[in-house]
């Protein structure tokens, strides 16, 4: 069956879309891809997405929003699509040898933390290891955490903890910082935040009950080991836009990011509407997600009249 409109991912911008577009009756079909729910799936408690005053965790509120859609008629499948064809109308999706076609196609396929690939980093997820500050930063009061990482992200995730926690150590792999000069000075002049040189960490330590208790730093130039007490531990390594399957045929910038026109969510593309974080590198919250799944939908509800 031909649909009107196949939404790609199932965080906060796709499974917006996917509310809009099942109540304008366009019986949406959502591919949810190898996260189901998205990033928020990993996080803990969410207590700045507006409307929960007592906050609400990651995987609830995600929960809630597949519900809302499918109430409303919008049909959700767990599965991934591995090659697509937006060069001629219907577009084509597959999952496999799966062939599915739509008239209008929205892509909410995410970014993804880059991670250390740590053992003890998955397991402590969410039990003091995290990729984000603004959501996570608040728990971490009067406590001492780490900050990965030495370009921009870095800068302002540490910078932003310094709102909470007693004391922030970044820990970078060499000994200068990628980040713009006035990050780098903003972070290296607050007088609760200091750097570990030349470090990575090989471990962090801890477990679900006690949560993060420390990590084992590595220095890159002699390769020494030591241990250092902490709290919290925060990846700020970058993030890699989910867009390996839309290469070549939807443009991307040169990170990666699809590229939508100055404030909507028309891709190069017409008929292929793109929203959240796979076409956003600077706001990356639930709720901008959600903000620009609205925008899809009614982009693509307009293009489809
Ligand atoms: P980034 O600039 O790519 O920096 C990533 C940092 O992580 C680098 O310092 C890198 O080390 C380190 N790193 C990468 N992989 C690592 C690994 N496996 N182990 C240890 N360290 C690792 O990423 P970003 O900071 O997320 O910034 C992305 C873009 O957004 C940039 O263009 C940035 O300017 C922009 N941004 C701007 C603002 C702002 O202006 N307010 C805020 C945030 C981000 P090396 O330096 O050794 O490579």
């Amino acid at each position: 069956m031909n649909r009107k409109v196949i939404i790609i991912g199932s965080g906060p911008a796709g499974l917006t879309a996917a509310i809009y577009t099942a109540r304008a009756n366009l019986n949406p079909l959502v591919f949810e891809g190898p996260q189901p729910g998205g990033q928020l799936t990993i996080t803990t408690d969410v207590e700045n997405f507006p409307g929960f005053p007592e906050g609400i965790t990651g995987p609830e509120l995600m929960d809630s929003l597949r519900s809302q859609a499918q109430r409303f008629g919008a049909e959700t499948v767990f599965k991934q699509i591995t090659k697509v064809d937006f060069s001629a109308k219907p577009f084509k999706v597959w999952v496999g040898d799966e062939l599915f076609t739509s008239e209008a196609v929205i892509i909410s396929t995410g970014a993804s933390a880059r991670w250390l690939g740590l053992e003890s980093e998955q397991s402590l997820m969410g039990y003091g290891v995290s990729a984000c500050a603004t959501c996570d930063g608040f728990f971490y009061r009067d406590k001492k955490v780490l900050v990965v990482g030495g370009g921009d992200s870095a800068m302002e995730e540490a910078n932003f903890l310094t709102k909470f926690a007693s004391e922030v150590w970044v820990v970078h792999r060499r000994d200068e910082l990628r980040a713009s000069k006035i990050m780098q000075e903003r972070a290296l002049n607050n007088p609760k935040i200091h750097v570990h040189w030349n470090s990575t960490i090989s471990e962090i330590l801890g477990d679900k009950d006690s949560g993060v208790t420390g990590v084992v730093l590595e220095d890159t130039v002699t390769g020494e080991k030591r241990e250092d007490s902490c709290d919290g531990v925060f990846l700020a390594i970058g993030h890699i836009p989910n867009t390996a399957v839309f290469k070549g045929q939807i443009d991307l910038d040169e990170k990666g990011y699809i590229l939508t026109r100055d404030g909507k969510t028309a891709t190069s593309v017409p008929g292929v509407f793109a929203c959240g974080d796979v076409q956003d590198k600077d706001y990356r919250q639930a709720i901008t997600a959600a903000g620009t799944g609205c925008m899809s939908a009614i982009d693509a509800e307009r293009y489809l009249e």
